[in-house]
Protein backbone atom coordinates (compact mmCIF):
# COMPACT_ATOMS: atom_id res chain seq x y z
CA UNK A 1 0.00 0.00 0.00
CA UNK A 2 2.66 2.21 0.61
CA UNK A 3 4.32 1.82 -2.69
CA UNK A 4 0.78 2.45 -4.69
CA UNK A 5 -0.55 5.36 -2.54
CA UNK A 6 1.71 8.20 -3.76
CA UNK A 7 0.28 7.38 -7.28
CA UNK A 8 -2.87 7.05 -6.77
CA UNK A 9 -2.63 10.99 -5.38
CA UNK A 10 -0.70 11.60 -8.50
CA UNK A 11 -2.98 10.66 -10.76
CA UNK A 12 -5.97 12.20 -8.55
CA UNK A 13 -3.89 15.88 -9.03
CA UNK A 14 -3.70 14.70 -12.70
CA UNK A 15 -7.16 14.56 -12.70
CA UNK A 16 -8.16 17.53 -11.15
CA UNK A 17 -5.67 19.77 -12.69
CA UNK A 18 -7.94 18.53 -16.18
CA UNK A 19 -11.04 19.15 -15.15
CA UNK A 20 -9.88 22.46 -12.87
CA UNK A 21 -11.42 22.02 -10.04
CA UNK A 22 -9.99 20.52 -6.92
CA UNK A 23 -11.20 16.68 -6.24
CA UNK A 24 -11.15 17.04 -2.25
CA UNK A 25 -14.27 19.28 -1.77
CA UNK A 26 -15.85 17.95 1.09
CA UNK A 27 -14.00 18.88 3.79
CA UNK A 28 -10.86 16.21 5.53
CA UNK A 29 -12.21 13.75 8.29
CA UNK A 30 -12.11 14.32 11.41
CA UNK A 31 -11.17 12.10 14.55
CA UNK A 32 -14.09 13.47 16.69
CA UNK A 33 -17.79 13.62 16.25
CA UNK A 34 -19.25 17.12 15.82
CA UNK A 35 -21.49 18.93 18.18
CA UNK A 36 -23.97 17.89 16.05
CA UNK A 37 -23.68 14.51 16.41
CA UNK A 38 -26.96 13.56 18.25
CA UNK A 39 -28.99 15.23 15.72
CA UNK A 40 -27.73 13.45 13.30
CA UNK A 41 -28.45 10.43 14.99
CA UNK A 42 -32.10 11.46 15.80
CA UNK A 43 -32.60 12.24 11.69
CA UNK A 44 -30.68 8.64 10.97
CA UNK A 45 -32.40 6.62 13.20
CA UNK A 46 -36.40 6.88 11.97
CA UNK A 47 -35.13 6.54 8.21
CA UNK A 48 -33.07 3.07 9.79
CA UNK A 49 -36.42 2.01 11.04
CA UNK A 50 -38.17 2.11 7.98
CA UNK A 51 -36.28 -0.35 6.18
CA UNK A 52 -37.39 -3.30 5.90
CA UNK A 53 -34.30 -6.09 7.04
CA UNK A 54 -33.33 -9.39 5.70
CA UNK A 55 -32.65 -10.98 8.65
CA UNK A 56 -29.43 -13.11 7.48
CA UNK A 57 -29.22 -15.20 10.73
CA UNK A 58 -31.67 -16.80 13.00
CA UNK A 59 -33.42 -19.78 14.52
CA UNK A 60 -36.97 -18.81 14.55
CA UNK A 61 -39.61 -21.50 16.73
CA UNK A 62 -41.23 -22.19 19.41
CA UNK A 63 -38.63 -23.20 22.45
CA UNK A 64 -40.54 -26.90 22.09
CA UNK A 65 -39.92 -27.40 18.64
CA UNK A 66 -36.53 -29.67 19.11
CA UNK A 67 -35.88 -28.61 15.30
CA UNK A 68 -34.66 -24.91 16.56
CA UNK A 69 -31.52 -26.31 15.76
CA UNK A 70 -28.91 -29.17 14.93
CA UNK A 71 -27.63 -29.33 17.94
CA UNK A 72 -28.45 -28.57 21.59
CA UNK A 73 -27.28 -26.01 24.61
CA UNK A 74 -25.03 -28.16 26.93
CA UNK A 75 -26.01 -28.25 30.37
CA UNK A 76 -25.09 -25.65 32.48
CA UNK A 77 -23.19 -23.60 30.37
CA UNK A 78 -22.06 -20.16 31.12
CA UNK A 79 -23.78 -17.66 29.42
CA UNK A 80 -22.52 -13.60 28.71
CA UNK A 81 -24.63 -11.21 31.12
CA UNK A 82 -26.07 -9.70 28.80
CA UNK A 83 -27.43 -13.21 26.83
CA UNK A 84 -28.93 -14.34 30.34
CA UNK A 85 -32.63 -14.87 30.12
CA UNK A 86 -32.36 -12.62 33.35
CA UNK A 87 -31.61 -9.13 31.10
CA UNK A 88 -34.23 -6.75 32.00
CA UNK A 89 -34.26 -5.42 28.37
CA UNK A 90 -36.10 -9.00 27.50
CA UNK A 91 -39.28 -7.22 29.33
CA UNK A 92 -38.94 -4.54 27.50
CA UNK A 93 -38.77 -6.70 24.58
CA UNK A 94 -42.11 -8.46 25.89
CA UNK A 95 -44.01 -5.29 26.20
CA UNK A 96 -42.88 -3.71 23.27
CA UNK A 97 -44.32 -6.88 20.96
CA UNK A 98 -47.01 -8.06 23.41
CA UNK A 99 -48.33 -5.34 25.82
CA UNK A 100 -46.81 -7.29 28.71
CA UNK A 101 -47.89 -4.80 31.60
CA UNK A 102 -45.14 -5.90 34.25
CA UNK A 103 -41.41 -5.07 35.38
CA UNK A 104 -40.22 -8.34 35.62
CA UNK A 105 -40.92 -12.25 34.76
CA UNK A 106 -41.77 -13.75 38.50
CA UNK A 107 -43.38 -16.94 37.97
CA UNK A 108 -46.99 -15.55 38.45
CA UNK A 109 -46.06 -12.30 36.08
CA UNK A 110 -44.57 -15.00 34.01
CA UNK A 111 -47.86 -16.56 32.98
CA UNK A 112 -49.62 -13.92 31.91
CA UNK A 113 -47.19 -13.98 28.81
CA UNK A 114 -47.48 -17.65 28.47
CA UNK A 115 -50.82 -17.40 27.90
CA UNK A 116 -51.49 -14.35 25.40
CA UNK A 117 -48.77 -16.08 23.23
CA UNK A 118 -51.38 -19.06 23.24
CA UNK A 119 -54.30 -16.89 23.08
CA UNK A 120 -52.12 -14.83 19.85
CA UNK A 121 -51.28 -18.59 18.33
CA UNK A 122 -54.69 -19.44 18.49
CA UNK A 123 -55.88 -16.20 16.63
CA UNK A 124 -52.92 -16.20 14.17
CA UNK A 125 -53.59 -20.18 13.08
CA UNK A 126 -50.23 -21.52 10.76
CA UNK A 127 -47.91 -18.99 9.78
CA UNK A 128 -49.80 -15.91 10.58
CA UNK A 129 -48.12 -16.01 14.04
CA UNK A 130 -44.50 -15.59 12.84
CA UNK A 131 -45.50 -13.73 10.04
CA UNK A 132 -47.17 -11.36 12.67
CA UNK A 133 -44.12 -10.92 14.43
CA UNK A 134 -41.70 -10.19 11.37
CA UNK A 135 -44.21 -7.52 10.46
CA UNK A 136 -44.00 -6.12 13.77
CA UNK A 137 -40.02 -5.84 13.78
CA UNK A 138 -40.19 -4.20 10.08
CA UNK A 139 -38.24 -7.62 9.02
CA UNK A 140 -39.47 -8.24 5.22
CA UNK A 141 -37.92 -12.16 5.78
CA UNK A 142 -35.96 -13.97 8.12
CA UNK A 143 -33.80 -17.09 8.05
CA UNK A 144 -34.20 -19.98 9.36
CA UNK A 145 -31.27 -21.73 10.36
CA UNK A 146 -33.11 -24.95 11.73
CA UNK A 147 -32.61 -28.94 11.50
CA UNK A 148 -35.65 -29.40 9.19
CA UNK A 149 -38.80 -26.18 8.44
CA UNK A 150 -41.71 -26.74 10.61
CA UNK A 151 -45.43 -25.99 9.35
CA UNK A 152 -45.98 -23.10 10.74
CA UNK A 153 -43.31 -20.92 9.52
CA UNK A 154 -44.15 -19.46 6.07
CA UNK A 155 -41.67 -20.37 3.43
CA UNK A 156 -41.58 -17.56 1.54
CA UNK A 157 -40.64 -15.15 4.36
CA UNK A 158 -38.45 -17.35 6.53
CA UNK A 159 -36.25 -18.99 3.95
CA UNK A 160 -33.96 -22.47 5.45
CA UNK A 161 -30.77 -22.42 5.92
CA UNK A 162 -29.67 -26.52 6.70
CA UNK A 163 -27.22 -28.09 8.19
CA UNK A 164 -24.14 -29.74 6.75
CA UNK A 165 -22.08 -30.95 9.54
CA UNK A 166 -23.22 -34.15 10.10
CA UNK A 167 -21.47 -35.34 6.97
CA UNK A 168 -18.34 -35.22 8.66
CA UNK A 169 -19.27 -37.56 11.55
CA UNK A 170 -20.15 -41.03 9.54
CA UNK A 171 -17.99 -43.26 11.52
CA UNK A 172 -17.59 -44.85 15.29
CA UNK A 173 -17.85 -41.64 17.36
CA UNK A 174 -17.25 -43.25 20.79
CA UNK A 175 -14.14 -41.37 21.15
CA UNK A 176 -15.36 -38.33 19.87
CA UNK A 177 -18.35 -38.15 21.85
CA UNK A 178 -16.44 -39.32 25.24
CA UNK A 179 -13.95 -35.87 24.90
CA UNK A 180 -16.02 -33.61 27.30
CA UNK A 181 -19.92 -33.18 28.13
CA UNK A 182 -20.46 -30.53 25.90
CA UNK A 183 -19.52 -32.98 22.76
CA UNK A 184 -21.42 -35.81 24.91
CA UNK A 185 -24.56 -33.52 24.05
CA UNK A 186 -23.35 -32.36 20.33
CA UNK A 187 -22.09 -35.39 18.42
CA UNK A 188 -24.75 -37.81 19.24
CA UNK A 189 -27.14 -34.70 17.77
CA UNK A 190 -25.06 -34.97 14.51
CA UNK A 191 -25.61 -38.96 14.18
CA UNK A 192 -28.83 -38.15 13.99
CA UNK A 193 -28.70 -35.59 11.97
CA UNK A 194 -26.67 -37.27 9.76
CA UNK A 195 -29.83 -41.07 9.91
CA UNK A 196 -32.71 -37.81 8.71
CA UNK A 197 -30.83 -37.20 5.63
CA UNK A 198 -30.26 -41.12 5.47
CA UNK A 199 -34.02 -41.14 5.47
CA UNK A 200 -34.92 -38.58 3.41
CA UNK A 201 -33.02 -40.37 0.83
CA UNK A 202 -33.79 -43.69 1.21
CA UNK A 203 -30.60 -44.91 2.53
CA UNK A 204 -30.75 -47.69 4.70
CA UNK A 205 -27.18 -47.88 5.70
CA UNK A 206 -24.54 -45.84 4.49
CA UNK A 207 -22.36 -47.07 1.85
CA UNK A 208 -19.54 -49.25 1.71
CA UNK A 209 -18.00 -47.34 -1.48
CA UNK A 210 -16.82 -43.77 -0.89
CA UNK A 211 -17.79 -42.51 -3.90
CA UNK A 212 -21.58 -43.76 -3.10
CA UNK A 213 -20.92 -41.67 -0.46
CA UNK A 214 -20.37 -38.58 -1.71
CA UNK A 215 -23.39 -39.11 -4.84
CA UNK A 216 -25.49 -39.68 -0.93
CA UNK A 217 -24.48 -36.10 0.07
CA UNK A 218 -24.83 -34.55 -2.92
CA UNK A 219 -28.02 -35.91 -3.43
CA UNK A 220 -28.76 -34.37 0.17
CA UNK A 221 -27.50 -30.38 -0.78
CA UNK A 222 -29.47 -31.04 -4.48
CA UNK A 223 -32.76 -32.13 -2.28
CA UNK A 224 -32.39 -29.56 0.24
CA UNK A 225 -32.04 -27.19 -2.71
CA UNK A 226 -35.30 -27.90 -4.24
CA UNK A 227 -37.01 -28.18 -0.79
CA UNK A 228 -36.45 -24.32 -0.27
CA UNK A 229 -33.11 -24.53 1.29
CA UNK A 230 -30.82 -21.59 0.15
CA UNK A 231 -27.99 -21.95 1.93
CA UNK A 232 -25.73 -25.07 4.21
CA UNK A 233 -24.21 -24.32 7.37
CA UNK A 234 -21.59 -25.42 9.12
CA UNK A 235 -21.42 -24.96 13.09
CA UNK A 236 -18.10 -27.48 13.00
CA UNK A 237 -15.79 -25.24 15.50
CA UNK A 238 -18.04 -26.64 17.98
CA UNK A 239 -16.87 -30.02 17.11
CA UNK A 240 -13.57 -29.64 15.74
CA UNK A 241 -10.35 -27.38 14.93
CA UNK A 242 -11.52 -25.40 12.27
CA UNK A 243 -8.03 -26.16 10.37
CA UNK A 244 -8.81 -28.10 7.21
CA UNK A 245 -5.30 -29.85 5.92
CA UNK A 246 -5.79 -30.78 2.04
CA UNK A 247 -5.79 -34.46 1.74
CA UNK A 248 -6.29 -36.23 -1.69
CA UNK A 249 -9.75 -37.95 -2.92
CA UNK A 250 -7.66 -41.15 -2.21
CA UNK A 251 -6.33 -40.40 1.33
CA UNK A 252 -10.10 -39.77 2.49
CA UNK A 253 -11.34 -42.78 0.07
CA UNK A 254 -9.15 -45.27 2.26
CA UNK A 255 -9.78 -44.11 5.58
CA UNK A 256 -13.38 -44.10 4.89
CA UNK A 257 -12.65 -47.84 3.98
CA UNK A 258 -10.78 -48.74 6.57
CA UNK A 259 -13.61 -47.26 9.41
CA UNK A 260 -17.18 -47.23 7.56
CA UNK A 261 -17.56 -51.24 8.98
CA UNK A 262 -17.52 -50.12 12.51
CA UNK A 263 -13.94 -49.89 13.68
CA UNK A 264 -12.62 -46.95 16.27
CA UNK A 265 -10.99 -43.92 13.63
CA UNK A 266 -7.77 -42.52 15.13
CA UNK A 267 -8.43 -38.82 15.64
CA UNK A 268 -5.91 -37.65 12.94
CA UNK A 269 -7.72 -39.68 10.20
CA UNK A 270 -10.78 -39.11 11.41
CA UNK A 271 -9.94 -35.11 11.21
CA UNK A 272 -8.07 -36.18 7.25
CA UNK A 273 -11.45 -37.55 6.61
CA UNK A 274 -13.06 -34.53 7.46
CA UNK A 275 -10.69 -31.92 5.63
CA UNK A 276 -11.47 -33.71 2.44
CA UNK A 277 -15.31 -33.94 3.41
CA UNK A 278 -15.19 -30.26 4.41
CA UNK A 279 -13.74 -29.30 1.19
CA UNK A 280 -15.82 -31.44 -0.99
CA UNK A 281 -19.03 -29.65 0.64
CA UNK A 282 -17.70 -26.27 0.05
CA UNK A 283 -17.06 -27.26 -3.60
CA UNK A 284 -20.23 -28.26 -3.86
CA UNK A 285 -21.60 -24.89 -2.67
CA UNK A 286 -20.28 -23.32 -5.95
CA UNK A 287 -21.30 -26.35 -8.04
CA UNK A 288 -25.24 -25.54 -6.63
CA UNK A 289 -25.20 -21.93 -5.80
CA UNK A 290 -25.85 -22.79 -2.24
CA UNK A 291 -23.58 -20.01 -0.19
CA UNK A 292 -21.50 -21.60 2.81
CA UNK A 293 -22.63 -20.01 5.99
CA UNK A 294 -19.63 -20.74 8.71
CA UNK A 295 -20.21 -20.23 12.45
CA UNK A 296 -17.28 -18.15 13.31
CA UNK A 297 -17.51 -16.62 17.13
CA UNK A 298 -17.12 -17.84 20.50
CA UNK A 299 -19.84 -20.88 20.99
CA UNK A 300 -21.91 -21.89 23.59
CA UNK A 301 -20.41 -24.24 26.05
CA UNK A 302 -17.75 -24.14 28.17
CA UNK A 303 -15.45 -26.50 26.16
CA UNK A 304 -15.66 -24.43 23.39
CA UNK A 305 -12.38 -23.76 22.23
CA UNK A 306 -11.77 -20.43 20.67
CA UNK A 307 -8.35 -21.00 19.37
CA UNK A 308 -8.77 -23.88 17.82
CA UNK A 309 -12.00 -21.95 16.31
CA UNK A 310 -10.39 -18.87 15.62
CA UNK A 311 -11.67 -17.79 12.25
CA UNK A 312 -8.37 -16.89 11.06
CA UNK A 313 -7.87 -20.47 10.69
CA UNK A 314 -10.44 -20.58 7.54
CA UNK A 315 -8.21 -17.88 5.44
CA UNK A 316 -6.78 -20.92 3.77
CA UNK A 317 -10.00 -22.50 2.39
CA UNK A 318 -10.94 -18.66 2.31
CA UNK A 319 -8.36 -17.52 -0.01
CA UNK A 320 -8.29 -20.81 -2.13
CA UNK A 321 -8.95 -20.07 -5.60
CA UNK A 322 -10.38 -23.30 -6.24
CA UNK A 323 -13.26 -22.22 -4.63
CA UNK A 324 -13.72 -18.88 -6.06
CA UNK A 325 -17.58 -19.72 -7.39
CA UNK A 326 -18.40 -20.67 -3.62
CA UNK A 327 -20.44 -17.59 -1.49
CA UNK A 328 -18.93 -18.10 1.90
CA UNK A 329 -20.66 -16.37 4.72
CA UNK A 330 -18.55 -15.48 8.25
CA UNK A 331 -21.97 -16.00 11.00
CA UNK A 332 -21.30 -13.78 13.49
CA UNK A 333 -18.12 -12.15 11.86
CA UNK A 334 -15.49 -14.33 13.74
CA UNK A 335 -16.47 -12.30 16.97
CA UNK A 336 -14.70 -11.27 18.90
CA UNK A 337 -12.13 -10.95 16.21
CA UNK A 338 -14.11 -9.61 14.38
CA UNK A 339 -11.61 -6.47 13.73
CA UNK A 340 -9.19 -9.25 11.83
CA UNK A 341 -11.89 -11.06 10.24
CA UNK A 342 -13.24 -7.63 8.20
CA UNK A 343 -10.10 -8.31 6.42
CA UNK A 344 -11.11 -11.65 4.71
CA UNK A 345 -14.09 -9.90 2.93
CA UNK A 346 -11.68 -8.93 1.10
CA UNK A 347 -12.12 -11.67 -1.06
CA UNK A 348 -14.69 -11.09 -3.59
CA UNK A 349 -16.62 -13.98 -2.57
CA UNK A 350 -16.64 -13.83 1.12
CA UNK A 351 -19.41 -11.92 3.22
CA UNK A 352 -19.40 -11.44 6.81
CA UNK A 353 -22.88 -11.88 9.21
CA UNK A 354 -22.81 -9.25 12.48
CA UNK A 355 -25.24 -11.72 14.06
CA UNK A 356 -24.65 -12.94 17.58
CA UNK A 357 -22.36 -9.48 17.89
CA UNK A 358 -25.42 -7.34 18.68
CA UNK A 359 -26.70 -9.95 21.32
CA UNK A 360 -23.14 -10.54 23.05
CA UNK A 361 -22.76 -6.41 23.01
CA UNK A 362 -24.59 -3.89 24.13
CA UNK A 363 -25.34 -1.19 21.33
CA UNK A 364 -22.28 0.91 22.69
CA UNK A 365 -20.01 -1.79 21.68
CA UNK A 366 -21.49 -3.37 18.90
CA UNK A 367 -21.95 0.38 17.32
CA UNK A 368 -17.84 0.58 17.30
CA UNK A 369 -17.72 -2.75 15.58
CA UNK A 370 -20.36 -2.12 12.83
CA UNK A 371 -18.83 1.31 12.22
CA UNK A 372 -15.46 -0.29 12.02
CA UNK A 373 -16.59 -2.66 9.38
CA UNK A 374 -18.44 0.24 7.78
CA UNK A 375 -15.29 2.15 7.36
CA UNK A 376 -13.86 -1.33 5.84
CA UNK A 377 -15.77 -3.71 2.97
CA UNK A 378 -19.01 -1.56 3.77
CA UNK A 379 -20.80 -3.60 0.94
CA UNK A 380 -19.60 -6.78 2.53
CA UNK A 381 -21.20 -6.92 5.56
CA UNK A 382 -24.97 -8.07 6.50
CA UNK A 383 -27.06 -8.22 9.29
CA UNK A 384 -28.49 -10.88 11.49
CA UNK A 385 -30.64 -11.44 14.82
CA UNK A 386 -29.31 -15.02 16.06
CA UNK A 387 -32.64 -15.10 17.53
CA UNK A 388 -33.53 -18.60 19.79
CA UNK A 389 -35.79 -19.35 21.91
CA UNK A 390 -34.53 -19.31 25.56
CA UNK A 391 -37.15 -21.20 27.32
CA UNK A 392 -41.07 -21.42 27.41
CA UNK A 393 -41.47 -17.88 28.34
CA UNK A 394 -38.58 -15.96 26.46
CA UNK A 395 -39.01 -16.97 22.78
CA UNK A 396 -37.64 -16.74 19.51
CA UNK A 397 -39.69 -13.11 19.62
CA UNK A 398 -38.46 -11.80 22.51
CA UNK A 399 -34.68 -12.30 21.17
CA UNK A 400 -35.96 -11.15 17.50
CA UNK A 401 -36.54 -7.88 18.99
CA UNK A 402 -33.57 -7.37 20.86
CA UNK A 403 -31.25 -8.28 18.02
CA UNK A 404 -33.29 -5.93 15.50
CA UNK A 405 -33.42 -3.11 18.22
CA UNK A 406 -29.92 -3.38 18.89
CA UNK A 407 -28.49 -3.43 15.13
CA UNK A 408 -30.66 -0.53 14.04
CA UNK A 409 -29.47 1.81 16.94
CA UNK A 410 -25.95 0.95 17.02
CA UNK A 411 -26.21 1.28 13.34
CA UNK A 412 -27.85 4.41 13.20
CA UNK A 413 -25.52 5.42 16.28
CA UNK A 414 -22.07 4.46 13.93
CA UNK A 415 -23.53 6.12 11.19
CA UNK A 416 -23.99 9.49 12.67
CA UNK A 417 -20.50 9.48 13.64
CA UNK A 418 -19.30 8.45 10.78
CA UNK A 419 -21.04 11.59 9.48
CA UNK A 420 -20.77 14.01 12.08
CA UNK A 421 -16.63 13.47 11.63
CA UNK A 422 -17.01 14.08 7.68
CA UNK A 423 -15.91 10.72 6.73
CA UNK A 424 -19.70 10.07 4.44
CA UNK A 425 -22.50 12.31 3.41
CA UNK A 426 -26.04 11.53 4.89
CA UNK A 427 -27.06 10.19 1.96
CA UNK A 428 -24.16 7.60 1.61
CA UNK A 429 -25.22 6.95 4.99
CA UNK A 430 -28.77 5.93 4.31
CA UNK A 431 -27.42 4.04 1.21
CA UNK A 432 -24.91 1.85 3.70
CA UNK A 433 -27.91 1.09 5.93
CA UNK A 434 -30.30 0.05 2.95
CA UNK A 435 -26.97 -2.99 1.66
CA UNK A 436 -26.28 -3.48 5.76
CA UNK A 437 -30.00 -4.02 6.03
CA UNK A 438 -31.10 -5.61 3.48
CA UNK A 439 -29.84 -5.37 -0.15
CA UNK A 440 -26.15 -7.01 0.07
CA UNK A 441 -27.63 -9.91 1.61
CA UNK A 442 -30.39 -10.68 -0.70
CA UNK A 443 -28.36 -9.97 -3.93
CA UNK A 444 -26.64 -13.36 -2.41
CA UNK A 445 -29.24 -15.69 -3.46
CA UNK A 446 -30.21 -14.68 -6.89
CA UNK A 447 -33.72 -14.05 -7.28
CA UNK A 448 -34.27 -17.02 -4.28
CA UNK A 449 -34.90 -14.78 -1.67
CA UNK A 450 -36.21 -10.71 -0.67
ZN1 LIG B 1 -27.04 -19.18 15.25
Amino acid sequence: MRICMPFAIRGLLLFAAAVGRPVFSAAQAQPFPGTDLQKIYQRLLPQIEKIPAFDHHAHPGFADDPDVDAMAAPPNASEALRTRDDNPELVAAAKALFGYPYPDFSPEHAKWLIDKKAELKKQLAGTAYFNSILDKLNTESSVANRAMMPDYLDPQRFPWVFFADSFLWPFNNEHESARNPDEGVFIPLQEKMLHRWMRQENVPQLPASFGDYLTFVSRVLEDNSKRGGIAMKFEVAYFRPTTFSDPTRAQAEDIYQHYIAGAMPEEKDYRRFQDYLFRYLVQEGGRLHLPVHIHTAVGIGDYFNLSQSNIMNLESVLRDPRYASTTFVMIHGGYPLEREAVWLAAMKNVYLDSSFGELAQYPSAFKQTLKMWLETFPDKITFGTDCFPYNQVLGAEESYWLGVQSSRTALAAALAEMVSENEISESRALELAHAYLHDTAVKLYNGRVH
